[in-house]
């Protein structure tokens, strides 16, 4: 199966990934594609993506996470698996290219390869994860991490929005929490994990470039950021002797700002939430917590940050007369991908006629968790306007169809390697 001689059908894959847009649409009813709200992803388009499996000849099973497998056996026996996927649910009123697009286009290269009448060496394997986005349960890369066994004990107890237990909901999907363990993956059963994506970013689209080789996965850090002043009349406290949290809280969301703006230290910083306490504009704020993050793809950059962040908290603290409290609260490992599977999807897309640059990916995506596990890489194509994670959300057709190329191209560059 020589890389580079095999084509995806590209109307295929647009009819494809427009039916499971549509489908959606409609049976959700709602103005926006939101998909699994709480795992209650409707049976309908689970059906839909197995069909398309059994159609392209991958024999189909559920683990238990309630991701669906769809595999077919190559030439050699003794061979692991290459392993195509992404996710279908998305955000509360999200997009239908993010994930959908991975899922699709890589049922679409098992079914060129068929098409063509020829088999892999390798078994191929195309994986729909549960629960990427983490909707519902605020517990997201939900499947992937089953696989990758790095489940915590937060998702066993995990508790949905609509006060259903994620134990509870996993049968809806054919899984089963107490037997979680039997969806790892060994390291020896698996070749290697190759994803498609939308960027979710501007970076493409806006330099004209038609696939993207990621580089890295960022690592992101989470801290809770507790401002304590003194709550006290707004119209009698002159200002000299006030203890005004908001103050502090807004030196310190600007200083968010500059850590990643203005000084660099990473690449993105955000203050995303904020809680008033009173909460009144004839109060001076006793108390204000912030919820802040940084991301960035070098772990040392986001240990930069969160010096930097504790310094200035403890300067504003000082000269506001108020206490603050940076409490890290999560810290998601960046991922990099290695040279050899950036250049693998590089020479990929070079077999398919297209020119690519290298970027990172500022979103999280189940590869970083399938990277624990197995050589993994990933494939960008556009997002027109950098959007996503909205209903504008849009790739053109002929970019949808570039990267199911690359994903082809490089499942069979894999498969000769
Ligand atoms: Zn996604």
């Amino acid at each position: 199966m020589p890389a580079g001689s095999l084509g995806i059908n590209a109307s295929r894959l647009n009819d494809n990934l427009d039916a499971l847009g549509d489908d959606w649409h409609h049976d959700e009813g709602c103005t926006a594609w939101w998909r699994s709200r709480a795992l209650r992803h409707p049976r309908r388009v689970r059906n839909y993506v197995i069909e398309l499996m059994q159609s392209a000849g991958l024999s189909v099973r559920i683990d238990a996470a309630g991701n669906i497998i769809g595999r077919i056996e190559g030439t050699d026996p003794s061979l692991p698996a290459i392993v195509l996927g992404s996710h279908t649910d998305t955000v509360p009123a999200g997009g239908r290219y993010d994930g959908a697009l991975g899922v699709i286009a890589a049922i679409e290269v098992v079914q060129a390869i068929k098409d063509s009448g020829r088999t892999s060496r390798h078994p191929v394997e195309v994986v729909v994860f549960t629960n990427e986005e983490g909707t519902g349960f605020h517990r997201w890369l939900l499947g992937s991490r089953a696989v990758a066994g790095l489940w915590e004990p937060e998702d066993f107890s995990a508790v949905g929005d609509d006060g259903v237990a994620l134990a509870s909901r996993l049968p809806d999907l054919g899984g089963n929490i107490s037997r979680i363990d039997e969806a790892r993956r060994r390291p020896d059963e698996l070749a290697c994990y190759l994803e498609l994506h939308i960027e979710q970013g501007p970076t493409l689209h806006r330099g004209g470039f038609p696939i993207g080789v990621v580089t890295g996965i960022t690592g992101r850090s989470v801290y809770h950021i507790d401002i304590v002043g003194e709550a006290n009349h707004a119209g009698t406290t002159p200002m000299s002797l006030r203890r005004d949290a908001m103050s502090a809280a807004a030196q310190v969301a600007l200083a968010v700002r500059h850590i990643a703006g203005e000084m660099e230290v990473c690449r993105v910083g955000t203050v995303g939430s904020m809680e008033v306490h009173p909460n009144a504009a004839n109060v001076i704020p006793g108390r204000v917590v912030l919820g802040c993050e940084f991301r960035d793809e070098r772990m040392e950059s986001l240990a930069a940050a969160e010096v930097e962040l504790r310094r200035t908290a403890e300067e504003v603290a000082h000269a506001e007369q108020v206490a603050i409290t940076v409490t890290a609260q999560r810290n998601t490992p960046s991922v990099p991908i290695s040279s050899n599977m950036q250049q693998l999807i590089a020479d990929a897309t070079g077999l398919a006629g297209l020119e690519h640059i290298s970027l990172p990916s500022g979103a999280g995506h189940d590869a970083q968790a399938i990277a624990t596990v197995t050589p993994s890489a990933m494939v960008f194509v556009p997002s027109v306007g950098g959007i996503s994670h909205a209903p504008a959300e849009y790739t053109t057709p002929e970019d949808c169809a570039n990267g199911a190329q690359v994903l082809l191209n490089a499942m069979a560059l894999a498969d000769e390697r």
